[in-house]
């Protein structure tokens, strides 16, 4: 039936349990000596007793295991049989095939021998229990005949399902740290009816018995019958409450327990700690290397980080990349961050899924009770921003901060209307045309992008590209950037106005396979040369370099598309990134421009980078040339192309258009 291992996930330390069941453990075996001292019959030479005692012994070791509330409760046909035996022989034969059977079956499940003692002496005494209560009701066992006795087997069965859910139930209840009462009223429903169901059984083995004993392994049959019922339904409760592909609890099964757990820490004072850990770049793996192999990473990822809890710590799988960490017991927020930190490292090695080696990044958002949330949704929600916020501000881990959720909460809104937005047409590009300083008509336009959004008006690119890149819409933006600038390309080579194309490029961009075939489809569609195309990768952040950006950027270097490192000289790796990347140009950061006539450093740092460029055959592009003094500096240093407020603003088409015609003999004039 029950059983002290099964019914509850064992903990360090459960102090209380081993006293209690010391106690219960010496009460049986006491009571075992005086009904032995008593000398009853001893069925020794009846074979329907072996016959039965062989049938408890088979229920015991073939158990069902159901899930409950936590972990597994255990269910066994092996007390119909056990109850059987005590109407028909007698309590001591029926102690002890019980209690013999439950030792077996736990030995073999290798249950610390104190625990073994403890579920045997448990059997004996619900046993004991059962046959006070016959005798009380006027029919001691063993019983003449099953009909005639039927009262005091209702009696007994009734003192052996009460006596049996008290006594485990309360070891579950103390090995879980949980008030014992509180826990046996919650659960006595179920023992109620699953021991009810397979005690029914007892008194027609009696009745089978008593007809003749080749009808007792019919008895069987029913019992099969519940045993194969109850695996099917715990299969089906299984699956609805676990993740298929990683076998951890899913979603639903996490909020009920997490719900549990904030019960009782609101019951004790005590706090808890859930986190969410997502994985950085997973939508590249699936996206690069096909769904099959971010399958077997998000299972190793799962075994990772459960092999880097305690036993009793819950991980659940939300969904996609995302699982939640309830930690046991009653952890504070700074021990939840130290936790956050070790599944962080846990994921640092590199997996190997099918012959490719991936490196793998998480992000942990942490949020405690009862001081971020007082209830399950509320927690989920803020560990989630904490998780935003963690990606955010790229650290591995981050807390729970009201401060920064009123914030994040616009920007998560925000990342779902980008997309909607992106889609409707929102996002518009503006040029800024480069001229070259030796003179004569600008010869390229950046394009940039904005966000015209219907109830916030105009956003520029700083307050909508990290967005982009955090929610996942960066490829869609970029996808729509290129199309409305390539389709301009073409519109003003129809109007005689010939112009290289520059296009900002998130450094994640790269990590898309189908970039290139996107570009070349787009030129093609629009008829425009390759060369006519530029695309500018900031160097002041990390530009990737796996096999996949590698073969993406070779692709559009043969294909012909031009490629400039934007932003020199705010990375910490300029030089690293010119070697590496088949670069054709360099823009030289606003910020060392806008104070090169304040600045004799900033000055100097420009003309080294200006000579770099010259030396290794790349054109240079200053950026953020504001005054005409700047302007000839940079003409006498030999710069080629210069771009600022001071030369054009970024223009919508149309006007930009009208200021490339006018523009150009003003600035050969001023230079
Ligand atoms: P960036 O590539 O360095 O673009 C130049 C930025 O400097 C533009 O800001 C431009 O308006 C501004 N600027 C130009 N001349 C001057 C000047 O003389 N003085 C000053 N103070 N600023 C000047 P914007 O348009 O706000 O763009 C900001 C950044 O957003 C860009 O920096 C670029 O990195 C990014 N961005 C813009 N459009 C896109 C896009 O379509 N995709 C991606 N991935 N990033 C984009
Ligand atoms: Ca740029
Ligand atoms: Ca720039």
């Amino acid at each position: 039936m029950q059983r002290a291992e099964q019914r509850s996930r064992p903990r360090m330390v459960a102090t209380l349990f081993w006293p209690y069941a010391g106690v219960v453990s010496a009460i049986g075996v006491l009571a075992c000596g005086l009904l032995i001292a008593a000398h009853p019959a001893v069925p020794a030479g009846d074979p329907l007793f072996w016959l039965l005692a062989g049938l408890v012994l088979a229920g015991e070791l073939l158990p069902i295991d159901v899930p409950r509330r936590d972990g597994f409760d255990r269910v066994t046909v092996s007390t119909a049989f056990a109850f059987a035996i005590l109407l028909l022989f007698g309590l001591l034969p029926a102690v002890a095939a019980y209690a013999a059977a439950s030792a077996v079956a736990d030995v073999v499940a290798r249950l610390n021998p104190f625990k073994v003692l403890f579920n045997a002496a448990q059997y004996a005494l619900a046993l004991f229990a059962a046959a006070a209560a016959m005798a009380l009701a006027g029919d001691a066992a063993p019983v003449a005949t099953i009909a005639d006795g039927l009262g005091a087997v209702l009696a007994g069965g009734a003192a052996f399902l009460v006596v049996n859910h008290v006594l485990a139930g309360a070891a579950a209840a103390l090995l879980q740290d949980e008030p014992p009462l509180r826990y046996l009223a919650a659960d006595f429903g179920f023992q109620a009816l699953t021991a009810g169901f397979v005690l029914a059984l007892a008194p027609l083995v009696v009745a089978a018995a008593e007809a003749s004993m080749a009808l007792v392994p019919l008895c069987l049959v029913p019992a099969v019958a519940i045993y194969t019922g109850a695996r099917e339904a715990t299969r089906h409760a299984h699956q609805a409450s676990h993740d298929a592909l990683t076998g951890l609890p899913n979603r639903l099964l996490l909020h009920e327990r997490l719900g549990r757990a904030l019960a009782a820490a609101a019951l004790d004072h005590h706090q808890v700690v859930l986190m969410i850990v997502d994985l950085d770049e997973f939508k590249e793996v699936n996206d690069t290397l096909g769904h099959a192999h971010g399958d077997r990473l998000l299972e190793g990822v799962a075994g990772r980080l459960r092999a880097a809890l305690g036993e009793t710590d819950l991980i659940a799988r939300l969904g996609g990349d995302e699982f939640a960490v309830l930690p046991a017991g009653h952890v504070g927020a700074e021990d939840g961050q130290r936790l956050a930190g070790r599944l962080v490292a846990a994921l640092e090695q590199p997996f190997e899924v099918d012959g490719v080696v991936l490196e793998v990044r998480a992000s942990v958002g942490v949020a405690c009770f009862p001081e971020h949330g007082r209830d399950a949704d509320e927690l989920l929600r803020r560990a989630d921003v904490a998780l935003y916020c963690a990606k955010a501000a790229q650290h591995p881990v981050a807390l729970y901060s009201a401060a920064q959720d009123h914030h994040t909460v616009d920007r998560l809104m925000l990342a779902g209307q980008l997309r909607r937005g992106i889609d409707a047409g929102e996002i518009t590009l503006e040029y800024q045309p480069k001229f070259p300083l030796g003179g004569g008509r600008p010869t390229g336009v950046e394009a940039l992008a904005r966000w015209t959004h219907p109830a916030l008006g105009r956003i520029g690119p700083d307050g909508f590209i990290a967005l982009a890149e955090q929610s996942g819409h960066i490829n869609r933006l970029t996808e729509e950037v290129l199309r409305m600038a390539i389709a301009q390309s073409a519109g003003w080579r129809r109007d005689g106005l010939e112009l290289r194309m520059s296009v900002n490029l998130s450094p994640r961009s790269l990590l898309d396979p189908h970039l290139p075939q996107l570009i070349r489809d787009l030129l093609g569609a629009h008829g425009v040369h390759p060369q006519g195309l530029q695309l500018e990768i900031t160097e002041s952040r990390a530009v990737p370099t796996g096999r996949v950006a590698a073969a993406v950027l070779e692709e559009l270097r043969t294909m012909g598309v031009g490629l400039a490192i934007d932003d020199f000289g705010t990375g910490f790796s300029s030089l690293v990134q010119l070697q590496r990347l088949p670069v054709d140009e360099i823009k030289i950061d606003r910020s060392f421009v806008a104070n090169m006539e304040q600045s004799t450093g900033d000055a100097g740092i420009v003309r080294s980078t200006i000579d770099l460029a010259r030396n290794l055959g790349l054109l240079v592009t200053a950026e953020g040339v504001e005054s005409d003094e700047v302007r000839r500096q940079l003409a006498d240093m030999g710069c080629e192309l210069a771009q600022g407020y001071g030369l054009c603003r970024p223009l919508p088409a149309d006007r930009c258009f009208q200021a490339v015609l006018e523009c150009a003999p003003a600035l050969r004039a001023a230079v």
